[in-house]
């Protein structure tokens, strides 16, 4: 039996021993953090993190998709920089509110899982600290928070929603350093080219994975166009379940259930490593890593060709696959609606001169204000059974009737209510909403007056009353002509014949751009000449989404057609 001095001598020694070999962060992590699955942090399972995680370049701009593991991998470095190295840590998000979910929902848990991080973090709501060293968990979003803690170590989250002015605030938080020892983190899903955590990653090394393809042996890295074969025509299809990842050289399949192997470091015995995209960067300054989902060990490859079908007949829906599922930024194209787009449309049926039953389905009229006329636009809407989303995603319109009636026939609009059976009208609220309003309280709640405002969520529709008790919608102008123009673009809407020229020339007149405003990126219209036509169709289109409830009654009218 050894003296209990000895003992603790060996101890010691073991511990610092132990403690030595954990001054690399992946070592550390394996040591340190149990997942919640009770098992240790597994560099198996994420073979690109290990790169990351140990970089030690003056800047780390990570551009990755959603689902890939990396926030875990960032809250690792930053706990091992504050239980390591006892370096405070500023940990940024966009928000106060962010920063303090962020701070419950992920950097606790975390804490709380690893029997060694629960005894030695002490945690509060933006702080959490180990020895003499801290994370603080702040919102770039308040000037205090930009202005006032300094500390060596920063991390950028979600940099896609940060402004210019809040990044250079937050970078000032590390100026002073010793020795100037300062390394920043960003990571985050891009959103347009060049601007937030794209901008930074192309002045970076532009790392992407490589690996050698298990079959052919060639050295690969996963591309969409390459690599990916999606199967099935609409995401209900179920050949779907049959999309696979592919070797970009000899085209054999690569399996979704042996990626681990297939995509394994060389430092742990496999073929993968990072490689520099870019000569023009140096490593120690600024180090770049871009990561799609496809080396996600757990978005299957069916889900891939889930959100890539998505994105063809879907504005939002591509935005989406390209940002969270690809990791890259995307821009629209410049958006307008064509002569072969219309022409696609129109269809062998005439403007509607007879009256409509009510039983016939469901019309919805919008009527654009202007002197000296006013346009109109009816659409009967039939429901898609296969498709999914809101009733406007589901609805096919056929445009059943459009014209101009003079600025002061208020008596036309009433005949054209009892023609088409209209359901919902939407009228814009401006020139003239006092006529506009009469007309919208003869006819209780099937009329409501439009304004377009800005700050209003996409294709949200805010209801209320204006000042004299007439129904009101607030809605965001670009999302509904968006949503109505890109009927014509994806052939979502069939137009009559007789389709005057007028109308054609409306529909062509938005331009849909890109405007930059407070360093980020928003859509807006621009005006090529006059547009009426296209607002009664937006106001149609909103009379549909006003509809909502009634769209279960819909349904059953389409199955008896
Ligand atoms: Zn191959």
């Amino acid at each position: 039996m050894a003296h209990p001095l000895v003992l603790e001598f060996l101890t010691a020694i073991k511990e610092a021993v132990f403690n030595q070999t954990l001054d690399v962060c992946s070592r550390w992590a394996v040591a340190r953090r149990v997942m919640p699955d009770g098992e240790p942090y597994s560099l198996d399972d994420y073979p690109y993190a290990e790169a990351i995680l140990n970089s030690r370049a003056q800047k780390n701009w990570v551009m990755k998709c959603a689902q890939i593991g990396l926030t875990e991998a960032a809250i690792t470095i930053a706990t091992f920089e504050v239980d390591y190295h006892q370096r405070d840590v500023i940990y940024f998000f966009p928000t106060g509110k962010m920063a303090e979910r962020f701070s419950k929902t992920r950097f606790d848990p975390a804490y709380n899982f690893s029997p060694y991080l629960k005894s030695v973090v002490e945690k509060s709501l933006e702080l959490k600290t180990i020895g003499n060293a801290s994370i603080h968990v702040l919102g770039a979003n308040s000037e205090a928070n930009l202005r006032g803690t300094s500390a060596g170590r920063l991390f950028f989250d979600e940099l896609d929603a940060w402004t210019e002015r809040q990044i250079y605030m937050a970078e000032q938080r590390a100026a002073g350093q010793k020795n100037n020892d300062k390394i920043v983190w960003g990571f985050s899903t891009p959103r347009f080219p060049n601007c937030g955590i794209h901008k930074q990653f192309l002045q970076s090394t532009q790392e992407h994975y490589f690996f050698d393809c298990p079959h052919c042996k060639e050295n690969i890295e996963l591309l969409w166009e390459d690599s990916f074969v999606p199967c099935g025509d609409s995401v209900d299809d179920p050949r779907v379940h049959d999309s696979y990842i592919q070797c970009p050289r000899c085209k054999q399949k690569l399996d979704h259930e042996t990626k681990k192997d297939w995509l394994r470091s060389k430092t742990r015995g496999g073929t993968g490593e990072w490689k520099a995209t870019n000569p023009n960067a140096d490593p120690r300054l600024a180090r770049g890593f871009w990561i799609s989902q496809l080396y996600s060990p757990t978005v299957q490859p069916w889900e891939l060709a889930v959100g890539y079908l998505r994105g063809c007949g879907d504005e939002a829906a591509r935005r989406e696959f390209h940002n969270s599922m690809m990791g890259l930024p995307y821009i629209e194209d410049a958006h307008k609606v064509q002569d072969m787009h219309i022409d696609a449309c129109v269809k062998k049926f005439a403007i509607r001169r007879t009256p409509v039953h009510v039983n016939e389905g469901i019309f919805t009229l919008g009527v654009d204000q202007g002197g000296p006329v006013h346009h109109w636009c009816a659409v009967q809407w039939l429901f898609d059974a296969k498709r999914v989303g809101d009733p406007n995603d589901r609805a096919i319109g056929r445009v059943v009737g459009c014209g101009r009636i003079l600025q002061d026939n208020w008596a036309e609009v009433h005949g054209l209510m009892r023609q088409y059976a209209i359901r919902r009208c939407v009228i814009d609220y401006f020139p003239e909403p006092t006529n506009a309003r009469v007309f919208a309280r003869t006819f209780g709640g099937a009329v409501y007056l439009c304004q377009y405002v800005k700050g209003a969520a996409a294709r949200e529709v805010r209801l209320t009353e204006d000042d004299y008790g007439a129904n009101l919608c607030r809605v965001d102008k670009v999302s509904w002509l968006s949503k109505s123009l890109g009927r014509i673009i994806n052939g979502d809407i069939e137009l009559p014949l007789d389709l005057p020229l007028e109308f054609r020339q409306h529909v062509k007149a938005p331009v849909r751009t890109l405007k930059e405003r407070d360093g980020q990126y928003v859509a807006e219209y621009v005006d090529t000449g006059p547009d009426h036509y296209a607002n009664a169709l937006a106001y149609a289109e909103i009379a549909l989404k006003i509809l909502d409830p009634a769209l279960h009654s819909a349904s059953i009218i389409t199955k008896t057609r």
